[in-house]
């Protein structure tokens, strides 16, 4: 196991350097808040424009050159990575913008982009040679981590609120790992999976805590910029629960940086609902992360709901270093975004993944992007997630089917009606 282009884990709250050895997750001294971030020797990692040309390998682990792995490192056999980025012209004159892009992670093997994440917590968790591998999740990660371990039969515990979506739940059950529903929220669910991961010695995944999701979930803006012939778009929207994609994306681009692949990073906005705004108020009122106190979130999106976003650091700093901005967006909004997604681009995405559709729509509206701007829009999970939604949102802007009795003439009737021949 050679990881010579891993130099330490920075903790970033203090600096202080850990070896990137063993299973560690936080600062000794700072607790939960001392979140590690992967530092590398960019000499010595030959990742160019060139070399990933000539590279075959379509999926994540085709930036395992900058990634935390060894070369040599067995991967997960799921295709975790190249989710395709598509040109969305309709999307891009509605909100009159030079260009919108959707990068669709719905189409990742278990639906949504934690993928990314859980395809990295297996592989570390296998070198440090954990029995199980554990973690809390509002229901995505949960079903990714499930996934992966599924398909290198690698024990699995499994946290998630009672809450959770159906669809997600479902899955969790069907990839055959053990499944704790907890009777709470997701930072109950979080807890427990704490102190039972302490207790066992199990590998934690948990978000915000495990320092290499971010090296995972970075991946997307990696590709990202490949797919977009390293011609950096000018802002990036994603929405943000717990902050670690927003990390991960700014990470991304700051490797992207690094390593001359682009010469600067898009302006990234995080989108938040306005129940689950932790991080909109931090913006606005100028708060310091590490001591504002959580709030109590509730939001129709499951997958961004947070009372206090595990990656806050990593959160701001996307937006701030970036020149972006945090954007709130009610559950309307959120919902309402659904079908115009689906149909202006072909995308389904569930509440979440459309809440950064949503953003964009603000941010156009409050000028933040204008007829200049290449946008991209990161759909982070797909449509059939969250069916109960998705029907929720279609009934909420009056799409109604057609109903019929099975006679032709009774079809044309109704179809007469709608203007349809
Ligand atoms: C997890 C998730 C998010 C938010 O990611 P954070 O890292 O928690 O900010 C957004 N959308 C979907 C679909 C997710 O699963
Ligand atoms: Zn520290």
């Amino acid at each position: 196991m050679s990881l010579e282009h891993v130099l330490h884990l920075a903790c970033l709250v203090c600096g202080r350097d850990y070896p990137a050895t063993g299973p560690r997750y936080v600062c000794d001294d700072h607790g939960a808040e001392g979140i590690l971030d992967v530092r590398y020797d960019y000499d010595r990692i030959g990742l160019t424009r060139e070399s990933l040309v000539a590279d075959p390998d379509p999926t994540m682990w085709r930036f395992r050159a900058v990634m935390p792995v060894a070369a040599d490192a067995v991967v997960p056999p799921l295709t975790v990575g190249g989710t395709p980025t598509y040109d969305a012209p309709r999307l891009a004159a509605d909100l009159g913008l030079a260009r919108t892009w959707v990068k669709d992670e719905g189409r990742q093997p278990t639906a949504s982009l934690k993928d990314r994440a859980s395809a990295m917590a297996v592989v570390k968790g296998r070198e440090f040679g954990a029995s199980v591998i554990t973690t809390a999740s509002t229901g995505n990660a949960a079903a990714a981590l499930s996934g992966i371990c599924a398909s290198v039969g690698q024990e699995n515990v499994i946290f998630v609120p009672e809450s959770a979506p159906e669809a997600k739940v479902a899955q969790l059950l069907a990839y055959g790992s053990t499944v704790v529903l907890v009777a709470g929220t997701y930072t109950d669910a979080f807890e427990l999976c704490m102190e039972a991961s302490a207790e066992y010695g199990w590998y934690n995944r948990n978000t915000g805590f495990n320092p290499y999701m971010t090296e995972g979930k970075k991946t997307a803006m990696l590709e990202l910029l490949e797919q977009l012939e390293w011609e950096v778009p000018d802002a990036v929207f994603v929405s943000v629960g717990d902050g670690s994609i927003i990390g991960g994306l700014h990470k991304g681009a700051k490797d992207a940086v690094a390593l001359g692949l682009v010469d600067r990073m898009p302006r990234i906005y995080g989108v938040q609902a306005a129940g689950s705004d932790y991080l909109v108020q931090a913006f606005e009122d100028d708060e310091d992360v590490l001591t504002k106190a959580p709030i109590s979130a509730d939001t129709v999106a499951d997958s961004i709901s947070a009372d206090l976003p595990r990656d806050r650091i990593k959160a701001m700093a996307a937006v701030t270093e970036t020149d972006g901005a945090y954007l709130r967006v009610s559950d309307d909004e959120i919902l309402d975004a659904i079908p115009v997604l689906a149909r202006r681009s072909g995308v389904f995405a569930e509440p979440a993944g459309a809440a950064a559709l949503a953003g964009l729509q603000v941010a156009a509206a409050r000028g933040l992007v204008g007829s200049g701007d290449r946008v991209v829009v990161l759909n982070t999970g797909s449509g059939l997630k969250d069916v109960a939604s998705a029907m929720r949102a279609v009934t909420g802007v009056g799409t109604e089917p057609i109903r019929v009795a099975p006679e032709l003439s009774a079809l044309k009737n109704q179809l007469e009606e709608k203007g349809i021949s």
